[in-house]
């Protein structure tokens, strides 16, 4: 299974007090996914990475272009059929950290994937074990407004992860992060592609994932190197 991005163009439009503004996000980029690949999308802020992540994920529709998740065309495809794929394969880890203040750390985590064919005893105890890897598990019952920034990046991840996605699509997992706590996210990032999920990652600081991935660098909305080693910008 992939996910195929056929020359893509994200133009966002903004209301200004005059007119619309249009303002390139990604400009006819073509790439493709596959279950486990891991890619690492680096370069400066206001490139496009984060642009690039939504439409992978299914966040943002293409203003031009396809995108394609194994068989199904995005653009012509009912939505529920879309948001059906995105649900089960797909774990998005967002830059904005958006999490419930009045729900626990671990009901954070579990909430969103109660739709999946898992039993609450089996997402209970993945829980458990993605927050032990994330040495957060002695913080499961608190709440998001009692964590750090970092800490609640963590909660992000594993609300992610606890799915065993097919797809992990990490928008800069790690900011905020102190070292421990980065190698932790890409310890439990790597176990997850060597298990076969693909990974896409997105980071304006250079990092060591610790595995072979590929590295693309984008600049002004397209991707103007790609090879196996991680190159400055
Ligand atoms: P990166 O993640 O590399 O920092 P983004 O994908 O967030 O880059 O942004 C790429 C470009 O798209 C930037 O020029 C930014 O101003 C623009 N952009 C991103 N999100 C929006 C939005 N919601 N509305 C308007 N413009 C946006
Ligand atoms: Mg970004």
């Amino acid at each position: 299974m992939s996910i195929k991005l056929i020359s893509v163009t994200k133009i966002y439009t903004v209301k200004t007090s005059e007119n619309l503004k249009y303002i390139t996000g990604i400009k006819e980029l073509s790439i493709d996914i596959n279950e486990g690949q891991y890619i690492v999308v680096s370069g400066p802020t206001g490139s496009g990475k984060s642009t690039l992540l939504s439409l992978m994920g299914g966040i943002l529709k293409p203003t031009r272009g396809e995108i394609v998740y194994h068989n199904i065309h995005l653009s012509s495809s009912r939505d529920e059929k879309i948001s059906r794929f995105r649900e089960v394969y797909i774990g998005f880890i967002p830059q904005n950290i958006i999490l419930n203040a009045n729900m626990t750390v671990a009901e954070n985590i579990i909430a969103p994937n109660g739709f999946l064919k898992k039993s609450l005893k089996s997402l209970k105890s993945e829980t458990e074990k993605i927050l032990e890897k994330l040495g957060l598990l002695n913080k499961k019952n608190w709440f998001p407004p009692e964590l750090s920034g970092g800490e609640r990046r963590k909660v992000m991840v594993a609300r992610a992860l606890v799915k065993n996605p097919l797809y992990i699509f990490a928008d800069e997992p790690i900011s905020e992060l102190d070292p421990e706590s980065r190698d932790a996210v890409l310890d439990l990032l790597r176990e997850y592609h060597e298990n076969g999920s693909g990974i896409v990652l997105a980071t304006h600081s250079k990092i060591d994932v610790g595995t072979k991935a590929d590295y693309y660098i984008m600049r002004n909305g397209e991707i103007f190197f790609s090879g196996d080693k991680q190159k400055e910008w």
